[in-house]
């Protein structure tokens, strides 16, 4: 049976529950302060940087499946992101789509035309 969660289908407010979820059933929202949840977020990116310390950084990575060490540290990074999110009351879409703009103005697309901002539908 294929699994049914999807980033198409998954909302950021579903993930963003099931990790309220799973910090109120073992009680650990207490240690899941904004100072905890940063440094958790650089541990488990420096996690993801070990998986590739050694390689040159053009090759492949050679094991990209969802059940994979890569997928893991994604995950892990990921989870502490979402969780400083709701910590702090900060919209994760919102916050993104508005660095996306910042980042538009300062780094200007080579091809204007084919520029569109975030929540741009087409005409
Ligand atoms: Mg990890």
């Amino acid at each position: 049976m294929e699994n049914p969660i999807h980033a198409s289908t998954t909302t950021l407010a579903e993930m963003q529950a099931w990790l309220d979820q799973f910090a109120a059933q073992r009680d650990w929202e207490k240690f899941h302060t904004p100072k905890n949840l940063a440094m958790s977020i650089a541990i488990e990116a420096a996690e993801i940087m070990e998986l590739v310390q050694w390689q040159e950084g053009s090759e492949p990575i050679e094991d990209s499946a969802n059940d994979s060490p890569m997928a893991e540290e994604i995950a892990d990074v990921l989870s502490y992101l979402l969780r400083l999110a709701t910590v702090l009351k900060i919209d994760p879409a919102q916050a993104l789509a508005l660095k996306i703009k910042k980042n538009a103005i300062k780094y200007p697309a080579l091809d204007p035309h084919r520029a569109k901002p975030p929540g741009a539908t087409e005409q």
